[in-house]
């Protein structure tokens, strides 16, 4: 079996293979973990991506069975921190999606009744209740989850992958994948490797594949870290709670502490790929824009510093992770849309049991799909993420 790429996703399901005793190779083009597996936010979330109502509306009764995957991937992916004893400051503080405005709140509590409905435990509170700082009045708080530090997460993963009988060849790019019969072949710089069967866990690359799901869009998403911030200052402002904070607009922005002692916040502004991936730093608009949010929603914290910041592509497709079978003996699992802390390990794993004989878990069963379902190019290219965030911007102003 080969598994191509090497982040959490594709690191899983390596693992799981060969712990079921399947020989298996996996192939990355740099480092295992070095893409958007380390360089995200840290929050282990039991959320799908997307608005309650939008994803009720787009998938309807699946909602259920959506919200209890997520739920499981959370579940799961606590559990392997535990089990493999990674050391990733990992903190089960749960997560908020808090609202700025009175509008915001209205649509929140209507959206903490549908997810309610679908099974997700939730609770709905005031701003104080939930220690969120004073600039936000209110939200969902989300119980399971919390936050970690995905650098060391992945690091801790890749040395259980190294020391697994799973043979991992980094800075080896998969050129091609060509299906030929009952047996695969992915050809590499100077060779090619012969599988029975092959996984794709490639994500925001994956459109660059001569094989695989064509529909899934790389979208760069960028995150800033403050200095250490007087925890005495934070108290002054109400922020008590330690949980990851989530604003419901169009492009999230996210808020957290962390145990160094810093606030990180992010996304708010997204950018498109129209031809190759290349960068790995953010924008520098985008990260003036992002300083420019944290003053504007914590005005006396406006003294600290930006220490870094740090981005990377995520894959977007319909709001949810997919794995499926696109075509024979060609498996892919992206757990994108920016929520794949929690749920590519686990997808990852659910994928290699099957491939392993086991019969397909229910939670498998609600994403799989031949190719993701088609998102329009037009819908995911910088200039209406700019028209999202420009819109987002007439919200915070007119509090609607
Ligand atoms: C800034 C940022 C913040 C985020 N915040 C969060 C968060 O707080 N919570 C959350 O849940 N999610 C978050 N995400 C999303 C999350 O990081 C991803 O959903 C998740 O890491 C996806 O894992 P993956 O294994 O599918 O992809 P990746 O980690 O991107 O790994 C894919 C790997 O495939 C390799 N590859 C690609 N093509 C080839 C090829 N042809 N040959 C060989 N190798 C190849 C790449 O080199 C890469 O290592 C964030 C992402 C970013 C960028």
């Amino acid at each position: 079996m080969a598994v191509i790429g090497g982040g959490l996703a594709g690191m899983s399901t390596a693992l799981r293979l060969a712990e079921r005793g399947v020989v298996v190779v996996l192939l990355e083009a740099g480092y295992c973990g070095w893409a958007a597996s380390s360089r995200n936010a840290g929050y282990l979330s039991n959320e799908l991506a997307g608005e309650a109502e939008k994803l009720r509306a787009l998938y309807g009764s699946k909602l259920r069975n959506l919200t209890q995957y997520a739920e499981n991937s959370a579940h799961f992916t606590e559990g392997l921190i535990g089990k493999l004893g990674i050391d990733c400051d990992y903190e089960a503080t749960g997560n908020i999606k808090a609202a700025l405005n009175p509008a915001q709140l209205k649509r929140l509590r209507h959206n903490a009744e549908i997810l309610r409905d679908a099974g997700a435990d939730i609770e709905f509170g005031d701003g104080a209740d939930l220690g969120l700082p004073s600039t936000f009045l209110g939200g969902i708080f989300i119980r399971g989850g919390g936050l970690m530090n995905p650098g060391k997460f992945t690091a801790g993963i890749r040395s259980t992958l190294l020391g697994s009988s799973a043979r991992v060849f980094e800075r080896t790019t998969a050129l091609s994948v060509e299906a030929n019969g009952s047996r695969v072949s992915v050809k590499v710089p100077g060779g090619h490797v012969d599988a029975e069967r092959v996984v794709l866990a490639t994500n925001a690359n994956t459109r660059d594949l001569t094989a695989g799901p064509s529909n899934v869009a790389p979208v760069f998403t960028s995150v800033v870290e403050t200095e250490p911030v007087d925890p005495g200052q934070l108290e002054a402002i109400g922020w008590t709670s330690r949980a990851g904070i989530v604003t419901p607009h169009q492009i999230l922005e996210n808020y957290r502490r962390t145990p160094r002692g810093t606030l990180l916040f992010g996304t708010r502004r997204l950018r498109g790929a129209p031809a190759a991936l290349g960068a790995r730093e953010p924008d520098r608009a985008v990260v003036n824009d992002l300083i420019n949010g944290f003053h504007q929603r914590f005005p006396s914290l406006n003294y600290l510093g930006a220490e870094r910041a740090w981005g990377g592509w995520v894959a977007m497709t319909s709001f949810l992770p997919v794995a499926g079978e696109s075509e024979k003996n060609v498996f892919y699992a992206i757990s994108c849309n920016g929520h794949g802390l929690a749920q590519s390990p686990y997808i990852g794993t659910l994928l290699a049991d099957h491939l392993a004989g086991d019969e397909m878990h229910d939670d498998l069963k609600t994403l799989w799909r031949p190719n993701p379902p088609k998102v329009p190019a037009a819908l995911l290219n910088t200039a209406l993420f700019e028209a999202a965030w420009a819109f987002d911007r007439v919200t915070d102003r007119f509090r609607i």
